[in-house]
Order: C-alpha cells, then sequence, then structure tokens
C-alpha cells in the first residue's frame, strides 16, 4: 500500500499536500484519546471535489493511505471513462458488429 501521508511531526494548520496534482489543506488538529489511552492525532483536511468542485472535509492519522479527490457523493458514482477506455470500447463494440 502507497501511502500518502508519512508525517514524523505535526502539519500546522493552513498546510498543503499535494497528492496527484490535487491540493489537500490542513484545517484543523484533533487531539484524541484512544479507548486504551493511548493518544491520537487526527488531521483534518479540507479539499474540493475534483469532479463537482464541492468542498469537503477528511479525516487522517499521521500516516495515511490517499484521500479520495472526490466528495462523498460523486465517490458513489464510477469515474467517467479516460479517452482511451473509450476509445477501446468503441473499438470492441466495431468488432462486435463486424462478426455479425
Ligand atoms: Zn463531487
Amino acid at each position: 500500500m502507497t501511502m500518502w501521508i508519512d508525517l514524523t511531526a505535526l502539519p500546522e494548520i493552513g498546510h498543503v499536500e499535494t497528492y496527484r496534482d490535487h491540493p489537500f489543506t490542513v484545517v484543523e488538529i484533533h487531539q484524541h484519546q484512544t479507548d486504551s489511552g493511548l493518544p491520537l492525532t487526527l488531521i483534518e483536511w479540507q479539499s474540493e471535489c475534483m469532479t463537482c468542485g464541492t468542498p469537503y472535509g477528511e479525516l487522517t492519522t499521521l500516516r495515511s493511505k490517499p484521500i479520495s479527490r472526490r466528495c462523498k457523493e460523486c465517490r458513489k458514482q464510477p469515474l467517467p471513462p479516460t479517452p482511451a477506455q473509450q476509445e477501446n470500447r468503441k473499438r470492441y463494440a466495431m468488432r462486435g458488429r463486424a462478426r455479425r
């Protein structure tokens, strides 16, 4: 699993991390305690959905796998196909027609 965030120190509020050309801004640091009494730091990130532009927030720990670049609503929808995928589909459809 690739780690998106692997921080040894707490980021400052306003710190920006970029994941796949998509900026995420630190808006809040939350200090929690786990049930076993261990300190747990959660970082609150703010970003704008790459599909619809809606701002959304995410919480991660200091080490985290990548956050989705899309808001919760858009995440339910499959990503639109890339031009290469569309081209493939067209070719596949043509082949199907030729066989008939
Ligand atoms: Zn969205």
